[in-house]
């Protein structure tokens, strides 16, 4: 069998006229704004990248380019700004802990990015409402949300097995544990009931929900193991290491793997579909509609349309 490559912008493009649609039957606008505090070419890019998306669907985005001093007062202004809808900033700012304290800077209403304390933890822990009355679903961090998506239309969530569950059986290899994708990522495919093996320059973890899936939410072990050892039994392989250097190995894949880059370099070999069933070269195109999709939600919540 051959190897299917699945495009992000395949993937993207029924998010995208869902959420064009939507904007257009119920004429409204709603706005994001993206604050640019560095001279980053890549943030620059992704700027110029989500302006053309959300002007297709109807968004209205704005890049307010500001200094670094200047950015935590920005955002308490656009906090309280009721013409805004959804925040976001491009980041490394100063990098490290200052930039963790700006993510929780953000209002959780308007925090399209779903990086403020509240929505990490709600991750970490499984609780999938902002309220008790389960009215108001939690916003997603963008990558891991753009991660699952695509999981969930190739068919690797089962959707026979119920809802919170449909990993169960699977075993997926997340090799990056950073705080914005590789950990929240582990942690979700986890909680959704899946083994999963998260892997950085540290060394490897594992993810689950127990024996049966009988926990709540996610448990993390330390495991003396290796890469060599682990990969051979994933069935799906999930890479994210910032660097053109990195290459996993093709020969360590299972037979028929599905192969998922999130990274901005290839992290795959040349040969990859020599064993994948279905590879995914980048999720960016979806990262985006997820940023649009948590928009339209947050525009929502602050007008109180909630699901009730
Ligand atoms: P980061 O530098 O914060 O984290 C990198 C992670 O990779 C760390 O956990 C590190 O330990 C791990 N790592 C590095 N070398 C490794 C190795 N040899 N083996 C195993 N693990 C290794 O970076 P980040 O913010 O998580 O971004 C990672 C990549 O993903 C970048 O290329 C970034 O551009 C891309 N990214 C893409 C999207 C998207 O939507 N497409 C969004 C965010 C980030």
């Amino acid at each position: 069998m051959s190897c299917k490559t699945i495009l992000a912008s395949k993937v993207s493009a029924s998010f995208r006229n869902q959420i064009k649609e939507d904007i257009k039957e119920r004429n409204i606008k709603p706005k994001l704004v993206g604050f640019l505090a560095n001279e980053d070419p890549a943030a620059m890019k992704y700027a110029e990248w989500t302006s053309k998306t959300c002007a297709e669907t109807g968004v209205e985005f704005e890049l307010r380019k500001v200094t670094k001093l200047e950015l935590e007062g920005k955002i308490t202004e656009a906090n309280e700004d009721k013409s805004v809808n959804g925040i976001m900033v491009y980041y490394p700012v100063f990098g490290g802990k200052q930039d963790l304290y700006l993510q929780s800077c953000v209002s959780e209403l308007k925090d399209v990015e779903g990086l403020c304390h509240k929505f990490v933890h709600n991750v970490y822990h499984n609780i999938r409402f902002m309220d008790d009355t389960e009215t108001m679903k939690c916003i997603i961090p963008c990558t891991p949300l753009a991660c699952v998506k695509i999981l969930e239309y190739i068919g690797v969530y089962n959707p026979v097995i119920p809802y919170g569950n449909r990993l169960y059986g699977r075993t997926i290899a997340v090799i990056n544990r950073s705080e914005i994708v590789g950990r929240p990522l582990a942690a979700m495919l986890a909680n959704d009931g899946a083994k999963v093996f998260s892997v950085d320059v540290n060394g490897i973890q594992v993810f689950t929900r127990g024996t049966g899936i009988k926990l709540a939410h996610h448990k993390v072990e330390d495991i003396d193991t290796t890469v060599e050892e682990i990969i051979p039994q994933c069935d799906v392989v999930i890479t994210g290491v910032p660097t053109p250097k990195y290459k996993m190995p093709t020969s360590l894949l299972k037979d028929g793997v599905v192969a998922i880059n999130f990274s901005s370099s290839a992290n795959f070999e040349d040969d990859i579909k020599s064993k994948a069933s279905i590879f995914v070269p980048s999720v960016g195109k979806v990262t985006v509609a997820m940023l649009e999709r948590n928009l339209l939600r947050l525009h929502d919540y602050q007008n109180n349309l909630t699901e009730k």
